[in-house]
Order: C-alpha cells, then sequence, then structure tokens
C-alpha cells in the first residue's frame, strides 16, 4: 500500500490564501498594511533565493516587504544600528536577519538576533519567544516546525494522545517542534545523535519527524506501518538534486501519509513567515491598546 503524499504545495496555497484574507482584514479594519523587513548581508546565493522567493510571497498576499540588502563587509554595529532603526519603524511589523551571516560577524549572530523586537521577531528565534513557547503563552513560533503542524490540522491528521517522536533537537526545529507536538498533547520523544537503537524508538512513532540533515537515512524498516512521516531535511546531493532524511522511495510503501522533497515541508516555512508577519501586527495593536 503507498502512503498519502501530504503535498507541500497544496497546503502552503491553502495557508497563503488563510493569511492573505487576514491582511485584507487588517488594511480594512485598522487601516494597517502588515511589513516585512528581510536583512540580508553578503552575496550567499542560497540566501539569495530565499529572500527573493519571501519577496515574492508577500507582494502576492499584500504584504510590504523591504529586501534591506547590505554588503559583505558589514560589521556588527552596523547591523545592530539597522536592526534598531526598523525596530522603531512603524510600518515594519516582522523583522527578520537571513542566515547564515558572513564568516566576520557570523560568531555575533545570537547578540544580533537577540537586537530584534520580540514582538517583530517574526522567525521566533528571540529568546522571549523561545520562552513563550515553552510556558504556552501566545508567541511568535519559527516557521518550519509551525508550519508541519498546520498541514497536520489541514491534513485531519490526528495529534492528540499519538506517540511522535523527532530526530533532531536544533533551536530551529527539533525543539520548537517538540513544545508545539507537546502542547496538542502528543507524547514526544526527541533523538538525536546520542540516542541508542534510534530504529527502535522511531518505530513507536504514530507521527515521525526527521529534522537531522542526513540524506535518505531514515529507511523504510525505522516507520511504523500507517505512521505519518514528516520528511524536514533538504540535503543537495548532485547540483540540481535535493533529497530529504527520509528514504522516500521505501518509506511511501510503509507509511500512512508522507512529505515529498522537495516539494514538502519546505514550501510551508514561506507560507507560515506570512501568517507569522499578520500574527505580529495583531501582537503590536493589542500591545498598543493595552
Ligand atoms: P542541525 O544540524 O542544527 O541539527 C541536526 C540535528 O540532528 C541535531 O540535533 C543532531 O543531533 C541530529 N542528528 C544528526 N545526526 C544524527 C543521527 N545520526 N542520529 C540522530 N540524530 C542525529 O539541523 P537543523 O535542525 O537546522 O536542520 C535539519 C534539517 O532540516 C537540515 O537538512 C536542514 O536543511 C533542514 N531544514 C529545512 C527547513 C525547511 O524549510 N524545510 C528549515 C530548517 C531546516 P546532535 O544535537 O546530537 O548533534
Amino acid at each position: 500500500m503507498s502512503a498519502k503524499i501530504l503535498s507541500g504545495k497544496e497546503f502552503a496555497a491553502q495557508i497563503k490564501e488563510s493569511a492573505k484574507l487576514e491582511v485584507e482584514e487588517l488594511k480594512n479594519k485598522f487601516n494597517v498594511t502588515p511589513g516585512l523587513a528581510v536583512i540580508i548581508v553578503g552575496e550567499n546565493p542560497a540566501s539569495q533565493v530565499y529572500v527573493r522567493n519571501k519577496h515574492k510571497t508577500c507582494e502576492e498576499l499584500g504584504i510590504n516587504s523591504e529586501v534591506v540588502a547590505m554588503s559583505e563587509s558589514t560589521t556588527k554595529d552596523e547591523l545592530l544600528a539597522k536592526i534598531d532603526e526598523l525596530n522603531a519603524d512603524k510600518n515594519i511589523h516582522g523583522i527578520l536577519v537571513q542566515l547564515p551571516l558572513p564568516d566576520a560577524i557570523k560568531s555575533h549572530s545570537e547578540e544580533i538576533l537577540n537586537r530584534i523586537d520580540p514582538l517583530k521577531d517574526v522567525d521566533g528565534f528571540h529568546p522571549m519567544n523561545v520562552g513563550k513557547l515553552v510556558t504556552g503563552s501566545p508567541a511568535l513560533v519559527p516557521c518550519t516546525p509551525a508550519g508541519c503542524i498546520e498541514m497536520l490540522d489541514l491534513a485531519g491528521i490526528e495529534i492528540d494522545g499519538k506517540r511522535a517522536v523527532i530526530i533532531g533537537r536544533s533551536n530551529i526545529v527539533g525543539k520548537p517542534m517538540l513544545h508545539l507536538l507537546m502542547a496538542r498533547h502528543a507524547t514526544v520523544t526527541v533523538c538525536h545523535s546520542h540516542t541508542k537503537n534510534l530504529a527502535e524508538v522511531t518505530r513507536e512513532a504514530d507521527i515521525l519527524v526527521a529534522a537531522m540533515g542526513k540524506p535518505k537515512f531514515v529507511t523504510a524498516d525505522m516507520i511504523k506501518p500507517g505512521a505519518t512521516v514528516i520528511d524536514v531535511g533538504i540535503n543537495r546531493i548532485a547540483p540540481k538534486k535535493l533529497v530529504g532524511d527520509v528514504d522516500f522511495e521505501n518509506a511511501v510503501e510503509v507509511a500512512g501519509a508522507i512529505t515529498p522533497v522537495p516539494g514538502g515541508v519546505g514550501l510551508l516555512t514561506v507560507a507560515m513567515l506570512m501568517k507569522n508577519v499578520v500574527k505580529a501586527v495583531k501582537f503590536q495593536l493589542e500591545e498598543k491598546n493595552s
């Protein structure tokens, strides 16, 4: 039996449609046009593609998008000053700094990201938002794991009471995924590079999230028959060939539902960013009225 393919394109289109309606509502009700500023430092070609995508999606949805392109030689202080300026700009509701930063300032990434006003932190990386996620308060949540939850909901896949296993414990994917799934009443196990007998653990999962960055690492025998498999991995194995962390061709015969790579979770991330910009506007309106 072949698994249901969870198409990122289809779910991303639904998420963007709902964000577009919210953007229109914000314009009509509050006379606010959401604004996103994306700071890109240097010439990293992959980053330039991601930033172009974000800009294009904003335009599609009626969100004002400002791309702040800064030279490779930008200093930490210059970047912090730019963030301060955007923090104070009333027309900008969301700010993100495209990673990775150039080598010369990479070691300051944390300080730089923490300078973003938490209410404008649409990547959800600020410790204030991380803390709120952990304690279950309304927060801006990292787009990739938030997109996975949104997809499960749209696909009608139950989370409550399920066994979920996440492979990967990064701050961007694994850890927020843990809190999002736990908040939805899944019983969650997080695996990492020190986990013993990984396959034994993954075979218990009703929902298996692979976020490790290892091409085709998760093989069919690691998957419980009928499980939902979410492949977050993006691995370039040849100039024009991307694969996920899951051995899709074989896994598809065992899983109940599975995301492909490409065409899966990656597409949800940008769509969720748009949702986060809308959420940021709402938080800022609440703050102004409180
Ligand atoms: P990191 O490299 O930050 O984290 C990888 C995690 O996987 C670590 O926790 C690591 O464990 C764990 N891991 C590595 N090898 C093994 C192993 N053999 N067994 C068990 N666990 C292992 O990666 P990210 O979380 O940033 O990204 C993960 C993948 O998701 C990458 O392919 C990335 O490109 C992709 N990604 C996709 C996005 C999208 O939009 N779809 C967005 C973000 C990421 P340990 O902590 O012990 O080192």
